[in-house]
């Protein structure tokens, strides 16, 4: 097969001659020449508007142009279609890539050096407001906080930027700015990642005053006893009587901090354990739990209150009856301990709703409204010096929520200065077992 040039040269050398040999029987031989390279060249012409036509139709088989047309067309068409493959590719991956960046938890923002925006994700109109409009305005327009425009502005950033959001005050956010484009490590934008670090800061915030609430709550008693073995070792003839004194007195804050260690491990061991499912856990009996608590209480009132007492005894719950036993415990003695002798306190489990609810009602004092939603915070107490006095840790209550939420329950609480206060543990229907209801698979019975 020839190729393309010799064709198309052999295309020509037959215009030329054919009509040349015409011209020379006619007696024109050089008419013939000039209308052989006419013919050529209207030939060419014509091919070459084909050849236009079909280029612009997009990508499709090539025709029979002839000569050097066939081969240019056949080139045409190869890079053609490999662009339009790798374009293909480029926008599925493109398609991808912004498709699971709208989806990501964290705002995703393309910027211009200069700040201007290109692109954004879904979050990011949650997180920072901005709206489709605002492609192309500078960012530092829309986020006006004097730090974060600094930021932006800087020509590296290794560290990240922690502010608050600009919507909400109250949250915390954390930027990032990378290199985003570009060629050979010159990159051209900016991609800006923008995510909420509340959640992160508020436990760093939480763990860092719980260390120092278990510090400052060991530290009280230890001084104490610390003082009284420093005066024990400067009086080495002490008696037998004033020795035993000290001892006494040491006994009461070493107690303490053995309450606070127990109360620490327990909520620990609340805290990062399994939660009993409702399916395999035992199956526990309300009323000897109750009358158990009840010996505890009225041994800490001597005699100072009056318990009443309202259990259904036919409703079970599905748990771990040593939790439970705390989480009811810690209710009833607070209200021994916090309100004044001669109150009454009733004790009730009764069916609400789908579930049940295990309730401690008293006539104390009440709590301040404003404490009331603070109270199952660690070490949160309404007046720390009754509590201490009364021997609380100020874990109580949490320990109580953390039972509780490990048995897909919750704690309400309704409290009225001088009118009482009332400790509600709601449990749903499934933690539940009523005499009408058949047992799970496997349960135990009590
Ligand atoms: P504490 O070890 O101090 O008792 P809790 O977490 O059990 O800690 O209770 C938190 C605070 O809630 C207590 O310090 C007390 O001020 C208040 N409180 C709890 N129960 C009652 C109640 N029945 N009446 C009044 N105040 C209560």
């Amino acid at each position: 097969m020839l190729n393309p040039w010799s064709s198309e040269f052999w295309r020509l050398v037959l215009y030329v001659s054919g009509t040349w040999l015409l011209g020379l029987i006619l007696g024109w031989p050089v008419w013939g020449l000039v209308a052989g390279l006419s013919l050529y060249i209207i030939s060419l012409a014509k091919r070459f508007h084909r050849f236009e036509i079909w280029a612009n139709q997009g990508v499709t088989e090539p025709e029979e142009f002839g000569g050097i047309f066939e081969d240019i067309a056949f080139r045409f068409y190869r890079i053609r279609s490999r662009s339009r493959r790798r374009k293909k590719k480029l926008t599925e991956l493109l398609r991808r890539w912004q498709h699971s960046s709208s989806a990501l938890p964290d705002a995703t923002v393309v910027l211009e050096k200069g700040g201007e925006i290109v692109w954004f994700n879904r979050t990011a109109s949650a997180m920072l407001g901005l709206r489709p409009n605002d492609n192309g305005r500078n960012i530092g327009n829309l986020i006006r906080n004097p730090r974060f425009i600094y930021y932006i502005h800087q020509p590296s950033h290794p560290e990240p930027l922690e502010m608050a959001s600009p919507r909400d005050l109250s949250r915390m956010f954390s930027i990032r700015i990378l290199p985003y484009g570009g060629v050979s490590g010159r990159s051209e934008q900016l991609l800006m990642l923008v995510s909420d670090v509340t959640h992160i800061r508020r436990l760093m915030t939480m763990r860092r005053d719980f260390i120092a609430n278990v510090s400052h709550e060991l530290r009280t008693p230890l001084t104490v006893i610390m003082g009284y073995l420093e005066t024990l070792k400067d009086e080495p003839d002490c008696d037998v009587a004033a020795m035993k004194e000290y001892l006494e007195r040491i006994e009461a804050p070493a107690r303490r901090m053995k309450t606070l260690v127990e109360d620490l491990l327990m909520l620990s061991s609340l805290d990062t354990g399994a939660p009993p499912s409702p399916e395999i856990s035992d199956i526990v009996r309300v009323m000897p739990l109750v009358k158990n608590l009840l010996t505890e209480a009225e041994q800490l009132s001597q005699g100072q209150h009056q318990f009443v007492l309202e259990v259904d005894d036919t409703i079970q719950i599905r748990g771990v009856e040593k939790e439970l036993h705390s989480a009811f415990g810690n209710l009833l003695l607070n209200a021994v301990r916090y309100t004044p002798a001669g109150s009454t306190i009733v004790i009730s489990w009764q069916s609400s709703g789908d579930g049940a609810k295990l309730c401690v009602r008293d006539n104390g004092p009440g709590i301040p409204p404003e404490h009331i939603p603070r109270l199952t915070e660690r070490f949160y107490r309404v007046d720390v010096g009754r509590s201490r006095s009364s021997g609380g840790t100020g874990l109580g209550l949490a320990i109580v929520k953390q039972v509780l939420r490990r048995h897909d329950a919750e704690l309400t609480i309704n409290s009225e200065l001088g009118v009482g206060s009332e400790f509600c543990c709601v449990f749903n229907f499934a933690r539940l077992q009523r005499p009408d209801q058949r047992k799970f698979p496997g349960a135990a019975s009590a």
